[in-house]
């Protein structure tokens, strides 16, 4: 299942948990603000978070990173060039809106690689390699539930800001292209606004 959490801090953000009915344990994706929210979330339906997966190292999608992981032990995941920005609050933003904020302990994982959850194999999520918006910017996909976590690579009828550091617009319609070569019927969950498909962006 799928239970998106929408946060409020400088903004408000939608983070996502992906949990695995079966074993009620799962990922969250993209936790930016309010930990005490989230994890009220987590101990409340009894989950096991297994893994924090990090579209993009903005500050919007990465500021309650820190307090979660301190209470539930997690483990956290990012794109390759997830350190521009995770470990640079002026590129994370941080510095200009809310609180610096620094990560440097992650795991990185490359184009196409899965992470899988320990408790069923089964359920995954698959990177995709998405600059643009940022350059660190990735979506995770399960072709299998025809799934994607897009973070601010795609809204719901547009596409994420490219004029921040490190974006581009160049790099961001070759990331759309990549992305529409996914199923039409795809659900896509963006980082802010509602749902939308692989379809109904073409
Ligand atoms: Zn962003």
């Amino acid at each position: 299942m799928i239970k998106k959490v929408t946060v409020v801090g400088y903004n408000s953000e939608n983070a996502y948990f992906y949990i695995d009915d079966k074993t009620n344990h799962g990922f969250l994706i993209d936790p930016g603000f309010e930990a005490d929210k989230l994890l009220k979330v987590v101990e409340e339906n009894k989950w096991v978070i297994e893994a924090i997966l990090i579209t993009h190292g903005h500050f919007d999608h990465i500021g309650a990173i820190e307090e979660i992981r301190e209470v539930l032990k997690c483990k956290v995941y990012a794109g390759e060039k997830a350190y521009l920005y995770l470990e640079n609050p002026r590129y994370n933003l941080g510095y200009y809106y809310e609180k610096e904020i620094i990560i440097s302990d992650y795991i990185t994982l490359a184009e196409g690689e899965k992470v899988c959850l320990e408790a069923n194999q089964d359920l995954y999520l698959k990177l995709m390699e998405t600059p643009g918006h940022t350059a660190d910017s990735v979506i995770y996909f399960n072709e299998k539930e025809n799934i994607a976590f897009v973070g601010d690579t795609i809204f719901k009828g547009t596409h994420g800001r490219t004029d921040l550091p490190g974006s581009s617009e160049e790099a961001m319609q070759e990331s759309l292209r990549k992305i529409f070569k996914l199923d039409k019927n795809m659900i896509l969950y963006p980082g802010h606004s509602e749902e939308t498909t692989v379809g109904e962006e073409i």
